[in-house]
């Protein structure tokens, strides 16, 4: 698209899943400002440390401008063709299963769309995962289980509505800030409001915290069991609910019943008195919204953990309604988008299952593909672990550094370094994954990215240009499609816009979708380059084509020209003199139906386990999380001098107990080590950690601190439902260096 220097372009941060709407414009000189939008539902003009000082982290210095093969400069013709070929002699010599992408959360959904239908419809092989199985498989797995879909009910004005929040794993305060920002602001015109906070650590979150419950790792599944017992056992069941909108009820109550106070007190480390006060709190207040995180989810329970969340909303009949129900947050910008196009190895596109044979059959015939990957691929550690063992011989990453952000990252950077052939697409010349790449593909930055993203409360909105692509970045849907073009597949990839890309995922959406799937945006099926480009931010699911979704009154000059189907995709129709126009929100399960086959929600029985990884050896429990100003591996927060004077280098925080017993004083440089390596990091001795453990944030790399790469201390040990890494709960020990 054409970039219009002068005027201030509405587009969304790049950071969290709050997905705030961001107002950039660059000056005569150049020079980038950036704001918060007043009018996006999101923030409504709020930007946090991270988004604020957005114009500070777009420079050039570092960018990949133009293809490479084994670290020389390459034509893209020469570039694209070497990819393309190399996987389509892979595929011939060793089978479709033979290759992975591993892409993320930080992609469009546009290039999520395309990589995830080249993969599942056109090579035949569902290899494709995401840096986002780390940040919320288990919410996707948990709500399956439950719901039948993949949903999230609520929407960000029911932590507003709330009587009651609780904040489960999840230190909002920095890693979400502007939802913290409006319940913070909720809670000064209602201070009524109680707030409970679930965190091995006591956090920035705290502070606005009525209660703080310092629960023990992975303590979780336990506390939320008992308090469905506790339910149960003080007559605080909406009985007329389960009856009507629930099945599994007895059994999950029975094995809840296993487990007393005490029972539970000794699982999560909290007093009796402490848990009786919480479960009082919660079974009297009936708008309450219970907020969870990566404490829930990067853990080899996280499935369980968001089940027995969703129990006591289930039981309690507290879900779709305003200021009521569980609310997974998501850590990326585009978590959800990548859901929703099926970006995961377990998942087909819109919603549609990979284990469906009827749903197989419906995404390939309206694909026309001549493929359908037939069963589930390999998630994230899995797929590493293929790539280790030789099974995987070509990989291509895009947008992400799993070299730094993978578990176990050591062995996956070896990995790495042995596949036969790994392609990077990237904005960076010099990640610690990008170094390893045969072939490197310039992918446009923030900035320059076209497309769109899903926040956390399912709401679609823009990211829009303001910037012309550098040297000769591209966007990472035309570098896919480019590939599938030389593959062999050019008809199905015959894109020319994301806008034609989002009309064809919009339809697919809808394609022989009657109410039996939660994502439906068809509405937007027909929707031209024009439309898409004022397309204002919308919640999902949208009304279905033929209601009101544009009013008459559509501004003067407005594209007129319906939207040619791209790709050989079906499309749907628009309505004459439409538009765009945010609609209200929408929650999900109001009316107690779900997408399970007989519309009930699913109880699951859960029996905690007390899982002790601690030894003699390794008597410390490492949990790893984020800063405030910083961001992944660092490699555009990296890029501010003002995000990093709030926290300069790695640390490790550890209890005044621990560091005594270790001979270890604050700002000492520590040694922090597990089985499978070591860091050197510097100590806070504070109250704030749980004595027994320790924590340590994840951004750093070899890049910006010698010896602080956390992740190659993390254990590749996953969730058996969702196959996402238990990142906060690795034995380690620690020693003064
Ligand atoms: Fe960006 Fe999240 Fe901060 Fe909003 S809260 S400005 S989306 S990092």
């Amino acid at each position: 698209m054409e970039i219009d220097a002068a005027r201030e372009v509405r587009t969304t941060c790049p950071y969290c899943g709050v997905g705030c709407g961001v107002l950039a414009k660059v000056a005569a000189n150049g020079q980038v400002s950036v704001r918060g939008d007043p009018d996006h539902p999101a923030n409504f003009g709020r930007l946090c440390s991270k988004g604020s000082a957005l114009a500070e982290t777009i420079d050039l210095d570092g960018r990949l401008l133009h293809p490479q093969i084994h670290d020389r400069p390459a034509g893209w013709n020469e570039a694209l063709d070497l990819v393309a070929s190399t996987f389509r002699h892979t595929i011939a010599e060793h089978g479709p299963d033979a290759v992975a992408f591993y892409v993320s959360g930080q992609l469009l959904t546009e290039d999520y769309y395309l990589a995830n239908k080249l993969m599942k419809g056109f090579i035949g092989s569902a290899n494709i995962d995401t840096n986002s199985r780390l940040c919320m498989a288990s919410s996707v797995a948990g709500h399956c289980r439950a719901f039948g879909s993949d949903t999230v009910p609520g929407i960000y004005e029911d932590l507003e509505l709330a009587d009651l929040i609780v904040l489960v794993g999840s230190n909002l305060a920095w890693c979400h800030p502007v939802l913290y920002q409006r319940i913070a602001a909720a809670r000064e015109k209602r201070p009524e409001m109680k707030i409970v906070l679930v965190d091995p650590r006591r956090t920035m979150t705290s502070d606005i915290a009525d209660m703080h419950l310092a629960i023990a790792p992975d303590g979780d599944v336990a506390l939320f069991t008992g308090l469905l017992a506790w339910l149960g056992q003080h007559n605080a069941l909406d009985r007329a609910y389960i009856t009507a909108h629930t099945a599994g009820f007895g059994q999950a109550l029975f094995a809840a019943s296993t487990l007393d106070l005490a029972g539970v007190a000794a699982a999560t480390g909290l007093s009796e008195d402490e848990l009786s006060r919480f479960y009082s709190l919660f079974a009297r207040t009936e708008k309450a919204v219970t907020v969870y995180s990566q404490g829930v989810n990067q853990s080899s329970q996280g499935t369980d953990k968001v089940n027995a969340i969703i129990n006591c909303h289930l039981a309690t009949g507290r879900i779709g309604k305003a200021g009521a129900g569980p609310f997974s947050v998501t850590g990326q910008p585009n978590a959800m988008g990548g859901r929703e196009v099926g970006g995961m190895a377990n998942m087909l596109a819109a919603h549609m299952e990979i284990e469906n044979p009827g749903h197989r059959e419906r995404v390939q015939r309206f694909w026309k593909a001549p493929a359908i990957a037939g069963e589930p691929g390999l998630k994230a550690v899995e797929m590493f672990k293929a790539v280790a063992d030789g099974r995987i011989k070509a990989l291509w990453i895009m947008a992400t550094n799993p070299v730094d952000s993978m578990p176990d990252a050591g062995a996956v950077e070896a990995s790495i370094k042995a596949c036969p052939f790994v392609v990077v697409s990237d904005v960076l010349a010099e990640t610690d994954t990008v170094r390893h790449a045969h072939v490197r593909l310039p992918a446009t930055a923030w900035g320059e990215k076209d497309g769109t993203v899903t926040n956390s409360e399912r709401r679609i909105s823009r990211q829009r240009p303001f910037l012309a692509a550098p040297g000769e970045a591209r966007p990472d849907w035309w570098i896919i499609a480019e590939v599938a073009r030389r593959m062999g597949f050019g008809e199905a990839f015959a894109h020319k816009s994301p806008a034609g890309i989002f009309a064809e995922h919009a339809a697919l959406s809808g394609f022989e979708n009657d109410g039996e799937r939660d994502f439906d945006i068809s509405a937007y099926a027909a929707i031209d380059v024009e439309d898409y480009e004022g397309l204002a931010p919308f919640h999902w699911p949208a009304p279905s084509p033929g209601t009101p979704l544009w009013p008459a009154g559509r501004p003067e000059g407005g594209a007129q020209a319906q939207l040619q189907s791209e790709g050989g995709a079906q499309a749907g129709t628009r309505p004459e003199g439409a538009t765009s126009i945010e609609r209200q929100p929408t929650r999900f399960f109001a009316d107690g139906n779900f997408y399970t086959p007989d519309r009930k929600a699913r109880f699951i029985a859960l029996r905690p386990t007390v899982e002790t990884r601690i030894t003699a050896a390794f008597p410390l429990v490492l949990n790893t999380g984020r800063i405030r100003d910083h961001w992944h591996t660092m490699t555009r927060t990296g890029k501010s001098p003002r995000l990093s004077q709030h926290i300069a280098e790695p640390f490790v925080e550890i209890h005044p107990e621990d560091a005594q017993r270790h001979g270890i004083g604050d700002a000492d440089i520590a040694r922090v080590s597990t089985p499978r390596g070591e860091v050197l990091v510097r100590v806070l001795v504070t109250t704030r950690q749980r004595p027994g453990s320790l924590f340590a944030p994840m951004h750093w790399t070899d890049q910006f601190a010698a010896r602080g790469r956390l992740d190659t201390l993390t254990a590749s040990l996953a969730d058996p439902v969702s196959g996402q890494p238990a990142l906060k709960h690795v034995a380690a020990r620690i020693e003064k260096f």
